[in-house]
């Protein structure tokens, strides 16, 4: 479940259909570099055996994929997604409601 608008500042989480097919980018571009450092460090730096620096990093991706997709969309969310000064003031006077997630998600 997410929010439809954040609570804090009223932006809008879903700008277009398909907004965060952008992410992907950033997650792709993130973890092939992530991938590429991660083996070469435990392989050259601490000389492990490339068996044992896949397998550390198969482990270590399998536990963070979930979390590095949902920081790609933060991400970019924050890159692209524009600020309403305005907007922010509008929701800390209460002016704005903005409503709670819905449990069936959008994207
Ligand atoms: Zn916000």
């Amino acid at each position: 479940m997410q929010y439809e608008h954040c609570p804090k500042c009223g932006r809008n989480f879903f700008p277009e259909p398909g907004f965060y097919y952008g992410a992907m980018f950033i997650s792709y571009i993130g973890s092939a570099f992530f991938c590429l450092g991660f083996v070469m460090l435990l392989h050259w730096v601490f000389a492990w055996s490339l068996l044992a620096s896949f397998v550390a990093l198969l482990i270590i991706t399998a536990l963070l994929f979930v979390w590095w997709f949902r920081f790609a969309r933060a991400a970019y969310f924050y890159l692209v997604a524009p600020y309403d000064p305005a907007m922010t003031k509008a929701v800390d006077a209460g002016d704005l409601d903005v409503p709670a997630p819905k449990p069936t998600s959008k994207n």
